[in-house]
């Protein structure tokens, strides 16, 4: 059996297996694509140290640096199953079973899509997720916030102190977010809020160019000219495939403590897939490197 088996293979997975490895402890790690998220990222200007970086080439380093470690790297594996037994089993899709004294989980989330024309063709080209790392590109600029939870009016209260001005599109007829939130919004001077209607098409040529919405009520459509969209409708953890197995809140995150342990002993989770507030690679990777130094302080206690 693996000492520690690592399920996931982005930012906190890489860096979990890493500092296991570092303890001269049989480690493997299991990805279903090596890389994670930071394999759609365009470009990252918020990992601290490097100014500015590509997601692509910044999943390449994480694969080479982990390389440099004794790591059984199992990559375009996805588990579907976890068991505890005298060991925890993982089962993968492909059937095969690995055993482990201790795994940490960080199969990160996905963002919700808007499911519209242009979503996915100006995805890095105006359409955004993540008001912290893309905010800066709009400064200046006219943009919209699709959502109105709370993630989507903190975005657009964060947004309108960067850019020109902010438009919030909300499907239903009122506001979900906090009313402490919506009354800060409300108190901003570059931000309309839009209820009741529906984002028909993000346009644009080579990049977004603007919004197209219908009035539910009226039926009637409408199109705003703008440069980026940032989609706040919800981040997915990938956890479905832990069933009934280890606890999460309400939203599907794994909850941890500050060792990032979970409920099952020798089990342990990082990064996105976490109720850790907030979602960033150089907190995933922080994440990672705690996780992985909790489960080998269980290990030499256990
Ligand atoms: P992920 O990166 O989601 O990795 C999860 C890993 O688990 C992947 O390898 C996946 O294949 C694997 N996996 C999932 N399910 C299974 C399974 N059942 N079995 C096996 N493997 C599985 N953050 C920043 O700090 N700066 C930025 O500029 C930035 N820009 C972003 C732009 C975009 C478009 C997106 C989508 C995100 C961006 N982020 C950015 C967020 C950042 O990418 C994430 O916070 C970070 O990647 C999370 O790392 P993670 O390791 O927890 O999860």
């Amino acid at each position: 059996p693996y000492d520690v088996l690592v399920v996931g293979g982005g930012p906190a997975g890489a860096s979990a297996a890493i500092y296991a490895a570092r303890k001269g402890i049989r480690t493997g790690i299991v990805a279903e694509r090596f890389g994670g998220q930071i394999l759609d990222t365009a470009s990252i200007e918020n990992f601290i140290s490097v100014k500015h970086t590509e997601g692509p080439k910044l999943a390449a380093s994480l694969e080479e640096h982990v390389k440099e470690y004794n790591v059984d790297v199992m990559n375009l594996q996805r588990a579907k199953r976890l068991e505890k037994k005298d060991f925890i089993e993982i089962e993968l899709e492909n059937g095969a079973v690995l055993k482990s004294k201790t795994v940490i989980l960080s199969t990160g989330a996905r963002w919700r899509n808007v499911g519209v024309p242009g979503e996915n063709e100006f995805k890095n080209k105006g359409v955004a997720y993540c008001p912290h790392c893309d905010g800066p590109l709009f400064a200046g600029k006219h943009v919209a916030v699709i959502g109105g939870g709370n993630s989507g009016i903190e975005a657009a209260i964060d947004l309108a102190g960067i850019v020109k001005h902010v438009t919030v599109l909300e499907f239903n007829p009122e506001l979900k977010a906090d009313s402490v939130l919506q009354d800060r919004l409300n108190s901003l001077p570059n931000v309309t809020v839009l209820k009741n209607v529906q984002t028909t098409e993000i346009t644009g040529t080579d990049k977004v160019n603007g919004i197209s919405y219908v009035e539910r009520d009226t039926g009637a459509a409408q199109h705003i000219e703008l440069a980026g969209v940032f989609v706040q409708i919800g981040l997915v953890p990938n956890t479905d495939w832990l069933a009934e197995t280890v606890e999460r809140n309400r939203i599907g995150e794994i909850i941890v403590d500050n060792h990032g342990s979970t409920n099952i002993p020798g089990v342990f989770a990082a990064g996105d897939c976490t109720n850790n507030p907030y979602k960033q690679i150089i907190i995933s990777m922080g994440s990672g490197a705690n996780a992985a130094l909790g489960s080998f302080d269980y290990l030499i206690r256990n």
